[in-house]
């Protein structure tokens, strides 16, 4: 009988480096700015997005040095899984964790590296604006107010 694939047998704390990093499809939605309320710890994600994503590929233009430029830039790891329900709900690690199958758009399941992108499921889809393009935390907020929030985490 043919073995299941790593994402469909292994908890995410059993997995190699190599698949860990191959579990993130790419959605960027991450990369949204978040809202968190206070009293009931529940995230919403905004349409505003991290100045550092190439919107053209979808991809984080300062990858290596992400967490150092922006400090709100959240690496994942393994030891941190407990604490993966503010992430995105098509996440592959919040789906995995949650024990949940992938989405046929994810590239493990599709064997296509665009499949992701040609979805509709990332952000390019859904963002409005880059935070650079807003000069005051006030101005987020207001623009935040008035665009709304696409989903919660
Ligand atoms: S939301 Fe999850 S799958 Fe999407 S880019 Fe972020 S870590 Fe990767
Ligand atoms: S630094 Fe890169 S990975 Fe981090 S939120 Fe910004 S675009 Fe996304």
């Amino acid at each position: 009988m043919e073995k299941a694939p790593f994402w469909q047998r292994k908890q995410l704390h059993e997995m190699t480096h190599e698949e860990w990093e191959s579990l993130c499809d790419g959605c960027a939605l991450c990369c949204l700015h978040k809202i968190e309320d206070e009293d009931t710890e529940e995230v919403f994600y905004t349409t505003v997005v991290c100045h550092l994503l190439d919107e053209d590929t979808c991809q984080c233009t300062r990858y290596e040095e992400r967490t150092k430029l922006v400090p709100s830039c959240v690496q994942l790891r393994p030891e941190d899984v407990s604490e993966f329900h503010w992430l995105p709900p098509s996440c592959a690690y919040r789906l995995i964790h949650e024990g949940e199958p992938l989405p046929e758009y994810h590239p493990l399941v599709s064997g296509d590296k665009g499949s992701l992108i040609e979805s509709g499921m990332s952000v390019l889809n859904v963002y409005e604006i880059k935070d650079d393009e807003i000069d005051h935390d006030e101005e987020l907020v207001e623009f935040v107010m008035e665009e709304g929030i696409i989903f919660r985490g």
